[in-house]
């Protein structure tokens, strides 16, 4: 007879295992259970083929993760804490000592800052490449080059490279090339195979803090590859680095995936249509949005985009430089719907403006405008109120 306190932990109930749901069962686990010693001694963390300890995978975290290497159109994932841990996780993992990585120079501002803080210390260099020019790109690879970084579009400023461009000249030269895969989503073009080349990046890493999330309250990331082996490297740097997610945070990415693709599309309906108004205004100087015509790169998002016809819903404007900082930032306060706040992909529109004289790096590319730049994250609400509160705020300028 064993006592209560054993009792509660040791109970020989289980229940019946035929439920079935919508959703997948939520799996919560540091230890694992092995059957026996030998069970023990067989285990084996790099594959999917059973399980050994919650960091290395639970049936929620696998589930997860098979359904965001479909997404994106690749075979192996691994979930990180963050968007910004899947770009650590990348270069970790395969970048060393003496080595360099090449990143766009209007990269996601934080992947530029890992450069020059971690990696520098590692004694791994960086060197920004005008994301517009893949001639620059091939220029700058080198002998010590094993990585190259590409995003599409770039942060903030919007610009839409060549990816294509970009590939080839990496598989020119045999280096690895990782997209930041944030704003695609997995849905306006295939990172694996662009525009049905049958070409396409090495890694696609993703912040599914942003759409799969879809919320504005789950931080996590993702690395995609379709290549056993890469993944391997990339699974060991996980491990050992401990990177591991809460299953409550899964399961709420789960819940929201379904409805990606419809948030998805209409987050670049309202976007569309918000910036298309904008750029009628005589206040804007210029709108930064690649499905728009006249939008940097807008020939390249039509080449690799226009047969899925999405964009993410997020854009820039450039105020007439007649608007100093004062202006915009009180346009910025009189908005009602739109909220001050960084991230995107939630529900509520958020706008931020941004010092673009801080961010570009003006020795590779420079940024033409004179007028203060805010980016908008065009949320769920109806469009109507979202224009009707952008004109009130444009009135305020
Ligand atoms: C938000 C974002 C990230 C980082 O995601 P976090 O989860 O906030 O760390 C990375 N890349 C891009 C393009 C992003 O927009």
């Amino acid at each position: 007879m064993t006592k209560p306190a054993t009792d509660l932990i040791h109970h020989p109930y289980t229940p019946p295992d035929t439920f079935d749901a919508p959703q997948p069962g939520v799996f919560k686990a540091s230890t694992v259970f092995f059957k026996d010693v030998a069970a023990m001694r067989a285990r084996d963390w790099r594959t999917k083929a059973g399980y050994t300890y919650g960091l290395h995978g639970t049936p929620t975290t696998f589930t997860l993760e098979e359904r965001l290497a479909t997404l994106e159109g690749g075979t192996e994932c691994l979930l990180v804490p963050s968007g910004l841990a899947s770009i650590a996780l990348t270069d970790f993992a395969l970048l060393k000592r003496g080595d360099e990585v090449l990143i766009p120079d209007n990269a996601y501002g934080p992947n530029k800052a890992l450069a020059t803080g971690e990696l520098a210390s590692f004694g791994i260099t960086h060197r920004l490449y005008d994301a517009m020019n893949a001639a620059d790109l091939a220029a700058r690879i080198s002998e010590r080059t094993r990585l190259v970084w590409v995003e599409a579009p770039g942060s903030v400023t919007m610009e839409f490279p060549d990816l294509r461009a970009l590939v080839a000249a990496c598989r020119a030269r045999g280096v690895l090339v990782a997209l930041d895969n944030t704003w695609g989503a997995g849905l306006a073009f295939d990172p694996f195979d662009l525009a049905g080349s049958g070409e396409g990046v090495d890694i696609s890493v993703h912040a599914l803090t942003k759409y799969p999330s879809g919320g504005g309250d789950v931080l996590m990331g993702s690395v995609v590859t379709r290549d056993a082996a890469l993944h391997l490297k990339l699974k060991l740097t996980h491990m050992r680095m401990g990177y591991g997610i809460g299953v409550n945070d899964v399961e709420t990415v789960l819940r929201s995936l379904p409805s990606l693709p419809l948030r998805y599309a209409a987050h670049d309906r309202a976007a569309r249509e918000l910036a298309n108004w904008l750029a009628e205004r005589e206040e804007v100087a210029q709108v930064l949005h690649p499905a728009l015509e006249g939008s940097p790169g807008h020939a390249h998002w039509k080449a690799l985009c226009g047969p899925a016809d999405l964009a993410a819903g997020l854009f820039s404007i450039v105020f007439d430089e007649r608007y100093g900082t004062e202006s915009v930032d009180r346009f910025c306060d009189s908005l009602r719907l739109f909220r001050l706040g960084y991230s995107w992909g939630g529900p509520t529109s958020l706008v931020v403006p941004y010092d673009i004289g801080l961010m570009r790096d003006a020795s590779v590319a420079r940024w033409p405008h004179k007028g203060t730049l805010v980016r908008f994250s065009i949320g769920l609400e109806d469009v109507d109120d979202l224009r009707a509160d952008l004109a009130q705020a444009l009135a305020r300028l």
